[in-house]
């Protein structure tokens, strides 16, 4: 019967050949899902299943237009079954397409299915309704032939270009995804479709290729990729991933909660080392005073400590950025040489700054984090020397519109173990524990000094002899924005000391501070006291801006986060209002929030300046200062 059918037609050899192939695949298919190890993949066995029906439509249909069945029933079937190969093609390649979906994150992979159903749904529409309507074709017989409808192209031939097309793209757009093995089979059955239709348009449509060659497509995808190590290579794969995703998720956890824990503590250290700032200034007694002097010292090592979890549970959490900024070089290496300088005498070490005074002064860069990589650098160097030297060394060299500088700190003290100089740049790494357990540290500062730095494009090196000292190497290039020189710029502006900011004399001005916490409010009070100002605090938020909306400041400090109504929010009315007693007047910011981006974040909202908690003496002299 079958020798029969061949000898008749033997143009229908391809296709029978094409139902052979795709039938074992299908048995094999089959009997694999009856063992334990993992089936085959549901758009796999769609593929597998309209390729077949595909086939034997394509045996059919000419059988069938042979044939002596007439009448109008027979002549409907026959052109249904007739332009149902176009279906059940376009059905095989869909199911591709959504094999390949599912190795691929396209974004836009939802709408791009319910597009490509859409368009199926219209060619299939079109072929069913075409024994009525003819609009995708006319059988005329078996001696005049076919003439084409008006859908002929689009409802036979556009969905097949679509769905190639958008295969080709998905393979493409995720080309280094994939896995070699995918590369090569996907790759391999999609060319085998393109070559076989392109094969098919070549023989004019006389010979129907496409089936058989997406049917040796098939069979490459089932070895290469439908094999049950395969698969279970991508279930591994795709745990792996998920175990991947909830990893990164607990450690984000655990960055915000040791973010918001970290503005807990500081809430209260502004507190404490506001007020001991008080007693240091108002106290009399010699004993009272070392004692002070002693919180101090511990408040500001807690607060270090503090900020630099913060920062490094924000670095982990890809959250701290790097803000570029104007600042004065000369500014940055007169704070941290006042602040050398202080701790070198209380350890009776000597100090020495060598500064090329030529360097530009004006630059661009992220100056805080730059500060806190030399401050953290120099604070080592005074830890870990006992006596003898530490020399602070700034050298650059101009680049055109850059400069690329080389600060270089040096120290006398303990030195580094060659063995060490590894590991010291780790997370909580310290090292030499035996000689150091009785300095404080918590191993976070050269860690982060490093991690900062490369976030800045800068690099920091060591050279370090055990016993006899340490160098520690920063290199970081900047922009340079002015070209005034720090010798220049000093000659005009003095150099830098913290003990010479004084809040000018406003005696005749009112300043209002509203925070809930009472401490804060007491130290915000102390430190504007010497500015012979009238201050006003208030506690209750809601009552605050009722005296805003009454009486006139000259300054208003708020704090951001209160019960019933937020600074932001009290600021916000203020400004917002058509008039008011207090709408010109400087708002200014004063939080503990300090989760990246702060100052930007508030000044943006309306505010006119920020102030972080703890608050610093000098930060709100030139507060003041600047507005008043
Ligand atoms: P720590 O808080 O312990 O000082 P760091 O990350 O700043 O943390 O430093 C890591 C380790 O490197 C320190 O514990 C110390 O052993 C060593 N170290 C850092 N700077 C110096 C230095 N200038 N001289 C000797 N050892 C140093």
């Amino acid at each position: 019967m079958l020798l029969e059918l061949l000898k008749e037609n033997v143009k229908i050899s391809y296709e029978i050949s094409s139902i052979f192939f795709t039938l074992i695949i299908i048995i094999f298919m089959r009997m694999k899902s009856w063992g334990k190890g993992k089936g085959t993949t549901k758009s796999f066995r769609c593929m597998a299943y309209s390729g077949m029906i595909w086939n034997i439509v394509e045996v059919i249909s000419p059988t069938l237009l042979r044939s002596d069945l007439n009448g109008t029933f027979w002549d409907a079937v026959k052109i249904l079954i007739d332009g149902s190969q176009f279906t059940w093609g376009h059905v095989t390649l869909l199911a591709f397409v959504f094999y390949l979906e599912h190795y691929t994150s396209y974004k836009h992979k939802t709408w791009m299915r319910q597009l490509n159903v859409a368009i199926l749904l219209f060619s299939t529409f079109a072929v069913v309704s075409n024994p009525v309507t003819h609009w995708v074709f006319t059988y005329w017989g078996p001696v005049l032939g076919y003439t084409k409808g008006p859908l002929y192209l689009w409802a036979g031939y556009m969905p097949a270009m679509v769905y190639g097309v958008y295969a080709l793209f998905l393979y493409i757009r995720n080309f280094r995804g994939f896995i070699l093995r995918e590369k090569i089979a996907l790759l391999g059955t999609i060319l085998m479709v393109f070559l076989g239709s392109s094969l098919q348009v070549f023989f004019n449509g006389q010979i129907k290729i496409t089936a058989l060659f997406a049917s040796y497509g098939l069979f490459i995808l089932y070895l290469a990729l439908e094999t049950s190590d395969y698969l279970n290579l991508v279930s591994a794969r795709s745990e792996l991933e998920e175990a991947r995703e909830s990893a990164n998720a607990a450690s984000q956890a655990k960055s915000i909660f040791i973010a918001s824990m970290s503005h807990e503590i500081r809430t209260p250290m502004n507190a404490i080392l506001g007020i001991n700032e008080m007693i240091l200034k108002e106290t009399k007694e010699e004993k009272t005073l070392v004692y002070a002097k002693d919180m101090k010292t511990s408040g500001e090592t807690l607060l270090t400590i503090i900020n630099d979890v913060l920062d490094i549970s924000k670095m982990e959490a890809g959250r701290l950025e790097i803000r570029d900024d104007k600042y004065h070089l000369s500014q940055l290496i007169d704070e941290l040489s006042y602040e050398t300088r202080e701790a070198t005498t209380a350890k009776r070490l000597d100090f020495e700054l060598n500064l090329d005074e030529s360097l530009p002064d004006l630059l661009l860069g992220d100056k805080p984090h730059l500060q806190q990589v030399f401050h953290n650098l120099l604070d080592n160097a005074v830890k870990y020397t006992n006596r003898g030297k530490i020399t602070f060394d700034i050298q650059g060299e101009r680049d055109g519109e850059f400069v690329h500088l080389v600060g270089r700190v040096e120290d006398t003290g303990v030195g580094i173990k060659p063995n060490d100089i590894p590991t010291l740049f780790q997370n909580f790494h310290r090292v030499d524990l035996e000689r150091n357990r009785s300095i404080e540290g918590t191993g976070l500062g050269l860690s982060l000094s490093k991690k900062i730095l490369t976030l800045m494009g800068g690099r920091i090196s060591v050279a370090s002899q055990y016993e006899i000292g340490s160098i520690f190497t920063v290199e970081i290039t900047q922009k340079v924005i002015g070209d005034q020189s720090i010798y220049d710029y000093r000659k005009e502006a003095g150099e830098y000391n913290p003990l010479t900011r004084k809040i000018e004399n406003v005696e005749d001005k009112r300043f209002l501070v509203v925070d809930d916490n009472e401490m804060n409010l007491k130290v915000a009070k102390a430190f504007l006291a010497s500015s012979g100002a009238e201050i006003i605090t208030e506690q209750d938020s809601v009552k605050a801006l009722e005296l805003i909306k009454t009486e006139h400041f000259d300054l208003i400090f708020l704090d951001d986060l209160m019960p019933r109504l937020n600074g932001s929010a009290i600021m916000t009315r203020v400004k917002r209002a058509e008039s008011g007693v207090n709408k010109e007047t400087p708002i200014i910011v004063m939080t503990a929030n300090s989760t990246g981006g702060e100052e930007e974040k508030y000044l943006e909202m309306g505010f006119d300046g920020y102030v972080a908690k703890p608050v610093k003496e000098d930060k709100l002299v030139e507060v003041v200062n600047r507005f008043v």
